[in-house]
C-alpha cells in the first residue's frame, strides 16, 4: 500500500484518539486541495528551502540551485541521500511503500494508546483507488478488534464492499450539480451521489462531510441544491467546514503552481443558519470549527 503520510489525530478523523494513515492518489483535483502531495500515486519530494540552510551541501548531484530544486535531476536518484542519509529538513518525501504486515505491527503495538473508542483510520488522497490492499489490510486489523474509519471521496464504483469492513464512513461531498464538480474537482460526480444515497438507504453508519467555499460551492442556488438532495435522502449527520487554503505552501514545496488563489470560506452566520435550516426538517447538521 503506497502511503504518503501517517499519525495521530484526535477527535476530527472519526470518534476517538485515531492513528491515520494518508494514502497516496487521487482521483480528483480540488481546487482547495489541502494535501497536494496525496493527489498523484507517484513519490514525489517536497523541497523547503527555507528550512535549512545546508540544503545544498547534501546533495552531491548538484540538483539544489539556490530556492529551486531540479526534479528531473532526483527524478534518477534511486538512494536520495538528501534525506535517507543527512535527513535534512528542508527535504521531505510524499510516497513510500508500506506493507500490510508493517501496519499491522505498527498499529497492535499503539493499541492501548486508542482508549475507549479510537482506532485506525485510512484517509487521502482517495484510499479506495488502492481498494484491494485496504479491504486486505482493513479485515485483517478488524480481525484484531480495531475500530476502523474510511475517510474518502464516496467516487469509487466498489463503495459498497467498504460496507461491511469500517465502522464508520465519512464521505467528502463537493457539491451537487455534475457541471460544478467538474470544474472544482476535475471531474463529474454521479457515482458520488448514487454512492451516498445508497449508503443512506441501507443505513450505513456515514458522516457527510461539506468543505465550503464560499465562491464555489456556496452559492445562492448551489445551497439549494444541497438543500433538495438532503431534504431527498435524509442523511444521519452532515458536518460542514469553512475551508481556507491549507495547500499553498505544499504546492510550493512541490514546485507546482495552485490552480486556484483568492477562494475565500463562507460568512459563519450564513453557514450556521444553513445548518437551522437542515435541523428545522429533522437533518442533524453542524458546523465544524
Ligand atoms: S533526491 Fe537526490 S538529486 Fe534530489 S536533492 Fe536529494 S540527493 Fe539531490
Ligand atoms: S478528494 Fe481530497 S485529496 Fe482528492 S483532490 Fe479533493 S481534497 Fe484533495
Amino acid at each position: 500500500m503506497r502511503v504518503f503520510a501517517k499519525g495521530w489525530s484526535n477527535g476530527f478523523d472519526g470518534p476517538g484518539r485515531r492513528f491515520v494513515y494518508y494514502l497516496k492518489g487521487c482521483n480528483f483535483r480540488c481546487l482547495w486541495c489541502g494535501s497536494p502531495e496525496g493527489i498523484s500515486f507517484e513519490p514525489e519530494i517536497l523541497f523547503y528551502p527555507e528550512r535549512s540552510e545546508l540544503a545544498a551541501s547534501c546533495c552531491d548531484k548538484k540538483a539544489v540551485k539556490g530556492n529551486d530544486l531540479m526534479r528531473a535531476i532526483c527524478g534518477n536518484c534511486d538512494t536520495m541521500p538528501c534525506i535517507n542519509v543527512w535527513h535534512n529538513r528542508a527535504f521531505e518525501l510524499a510516497g513510500k511503500e508500506i506493507t500490510k504486515l508493517e501496519i499491522i505491527q505498527d498499529v497492535t503495538q499503539r493499541v492501548t494508546m486508542f482508549g475507549g473508542d479510537g482506532g485506525v483510520t485510512f484517509s487521502g488522497g482517495e484510499p479506495t483507488l488502492q481498494m484491494a490492499e485496504l479491504l486486505d489490510v482493513a479485515q485483517s486489523l478488524k480481525s484484531h478488534g480495531i475500530n476502523l474509519v474510511i475517510e474518502n471521496n464516496a467516487s469509487s464504483p466498489r463503495f459498497r464492499e467498504l460496507y461491511d469492513t469500517f465502522d464508520l464512513l465519512i464521505c467528502d461531498l463537493k457539491c451537487i450539480t455534475s457541471e460544478l464538480h467538474e470544474k472544482i474537482a476535475g471531474t463529474g460526480n454521479d457515482m458520488v451521489l448514487e454512492n451516498i444515497s445508497d449508503a443512506v438507504a441501507n443505513d450505513i453508519n456515514m458522516v457527510i462531510r461539506v468543505p465550503l467555499i464560499k465562491e464555489l460551492n456556496f452559492t445562492v442556488s448551489e445551497r439549494e441544491c444541497f438543500y433538495d438532495f438532503f431534504s431527498k435522502i435524509r442523511p444521519g449527520k452532515i458536518e460542514f467546514l469553512r475551508l481556507h487554503q491549507l495547500g499553498l505552501p505544499k504546492y510550493k514545496a512541490l514546485g507546482q503552481i495552485c490552480p486556484a488563489k483568492n477562494l475565500h470560506p463562507p460568512v459563519q452566520a450564513e453557514v450556521e443558519d444553513f445548518c437551522k435550516r437542515l435541523c428545522s426538517i429533522g437533518i442533524n447538521a453542524t458546523l465544524l470549527h
